[in-house]
């Protein structure tokens, strides 16, 4: 048993299957990438983990404890999006210290997370802030700080920087990886980005046509493709 377990997890939208049983047992603090191109299936599984999409065969169990018919909000488990959907009208303390009010957490508990989090995003300085008044990477940190002040059993990213340029989601990559380091946080990850994929994880589990092709560490994946879309789409060396 993992600590977050997909056993033969299946997704079916009326008679079309998007994802085949799938079986991935992620430890306590591993960063797990998903990656495949557009259409495998990445969002679907990631979805069905943070519960916004039912399972339609198989289970999903954190700690042991199957999550198959709990809601999201019962679940330990905070998401990032690429759209950072942030509230305008809210300071970035507000929006940090939205879903901890919304779990009841009493306020000096709430300033204590959002101060620490926001030492951690290094966001002290924006906090009376709205997010109209933020850069992109602003934005991303606090939607980051929003989902991390949850304390969450498991982090879920999906494609969390792909509306950065390019010099803001190298340097986010490396934030993302500290904050891992850091934190030791249980990390699952979705991109379309192979680079990403290989500089980020722990383990990747590379998807294609609603199936994992591969599940091993970076250099599993790139030394020894499993087949030849997987060396293809992860750019090994032939
Ligand atoms: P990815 O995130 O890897 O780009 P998705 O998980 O979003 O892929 O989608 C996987 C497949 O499921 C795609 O073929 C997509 O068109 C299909 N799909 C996703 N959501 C729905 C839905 N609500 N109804 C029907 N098909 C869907
Ligand atoms: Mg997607």
């Amino acid at each position: 048993m993992g600590f977050l377990d997909i056993k033969k997890a299946t997704k079916s939208y009326g008679s079309l299957q998007v994802l085949h049983e799938t079986d991935i047992s992620v430890e306590e603090g591993e960063f797990l990438v998903l990656v495949g191109p557009s259409g495998c299936g990445k969002s679907t599984l990631l979805n069905m983990i943070a519960g916004l999409e039912d399972i339609t065969s198989g289970e999903i169990a954190i700690r042991g404890r199957s999550m198959n018919g709990v809601k999201p909000a019962d679940r330990n488990i905070a998401m990032v999006f690429q759209s950072y959907a942030l509230y305008p009208n809210m300071t970035v303390a507000g929006n940090i210290s939205f879903g901890m009010e919304m779990h009841g957490i009493p306020k000096p508990e709430r300033q204590k997370r959002i101060d620490q989090v926001a030492d951690l995003l290094q966001i002290s300085h924006l906090l009376d802030r709205k997010p109209g008044q933020l850069s992109g990477g602003q934005r991303q940190r606090v939607a980051m700080g929003r989902a991390l002040v949850r304390e969450p059993d498991v982090f879920l990213f999906d494609e969390p920087l792909s509306n950065l340029d390019a010099k803001l989601r190298v340097d986010m990559r490396t934030e993302i990886k500290k904050l891992h380091q850091k934190l030791g946080t249980t990390i699952v990850y979705v991109t379309h980005d192979q680079i990403e994929a290989l500089t980020l994880s722990t383990r990747i589990a590379v998807m294609y046509g609603g199936y994992v092709q591969q599940l091993g560490t970076p250099k599993e994946i790139y030394d020894n493709p499993a087949n030849m879309f997987v060396a293809g789409f992860m750019g090994s060396p032939s």
